[in-house]
């Protein structure tokens, strides 16, 4: 689906990613794990456009190639917003609309589909993750777990050809981490390419085709999670996945 090299990226002085490749295929999900600060983060930022890399490459397939060694178009930064969505730690949805209005408000706006479209294909997703009853609801209303559905709701209703999942479940409480790791689960069988920054290493073991260990602004170690989570080749990794097993 996409390929991605030679990421680079500053913030001034320091330099969060220092040559990052790797390639997302159709229906595969990617979980990037690694230390707090090893560019993780960032790298779902670059692939969603909310973040302009120093250098490298995007390469979706059949087209386009954004190469940021040259000025970004217009073009590009649409591009790269359109293919996918992303879903944040903190669900980050309007305080003051409703559930409804959440979801719909980036199909109608972003991309131009009619309303009745719109509301249609967002009753939908609410009824598949369980909160139809919630469309009129404002979120401060709904549970932690009960949001961050939405929060996926709103990410699959735009359509996307890629998911980014920023630690979708770091800032829930520890009991309602369960009902939005079975949503991540039912996606990923459901053939959504997704790329999730987790410290779940279980869900990662369980759904990822790849994992990638980052450490500071590289991937220092990727496999299989089989290999990678029970095997790792580097004293870096085993020290990480030690820390939090
Ligand atoms: P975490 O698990 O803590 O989110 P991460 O691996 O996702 O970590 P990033 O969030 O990508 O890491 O951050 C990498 C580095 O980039 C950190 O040192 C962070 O302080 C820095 N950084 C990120 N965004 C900015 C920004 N907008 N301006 C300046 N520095 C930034």
């Amino acid at each position: 689906l996409l390929r991605v090299s030679g990421l680079t990226k500053s913030f001034g002085a320091n330099r969060v990613l220092d040559g990052v490749d790797f390639d997302v295929r159709r229906g595969e999900v990617v979980a990037l794990i690694g230390p707090s600060g090893s560019g993780k983060t960032t790298v779902l930022r670059c692939l969603n456009g909310l973040e302009t890399p120093d250098a490298g490459l995007i390469a979706f397939d059949g087209g386009p190639v954004i190469d940021f060694a040259r000025p970004v178009s217009k073009a590009d930064r649409i591009a790269l917003r359109d293919r996918s969505a992303m879903v944040f730690q903190h669900h980050n949805l309007f305080p003051h609309r409703t559930v409804l209005q959440n979801v719909t408000e980036g199909p109608i706006y972003a991309h131009g589909v009619p309303k009745a479209e719109a509301i249609a294909r967002a009753e939908a997703l609410l009824e598949r993750v369980g909160l139809a009853d919630k469309r009129d609801a404002l979120p401060f209303a709904l549970s932690g777990g009960q949001q961050q559905r939405v929060g996926i709701v709103r990410a699959l209703a735009l359509q996307p050809s890629l998911l980014l999942f920023d630690e979708p479940t770091s800032a829930l409480d520890p009991e309602l981490v369960g009902e939005v790791l079975v949503v991540l689960k039912e996606l990923a069988d459901e053939g959504w390419t997704m790329v999730i920054v987790t410290h779940e290493l279980a869900f990662a073991r369980e759904v990822a085709d790849e994992v990638l260990f980052f450490d500071d602004g590289v991937i220092l170690e990727r496999g299989a999670p089989g290999e990678i989570l029970t095997d790792p080749q580097h004293d870096r990794t085993r020290r990480f996945l030690d820390r939090i097993l």
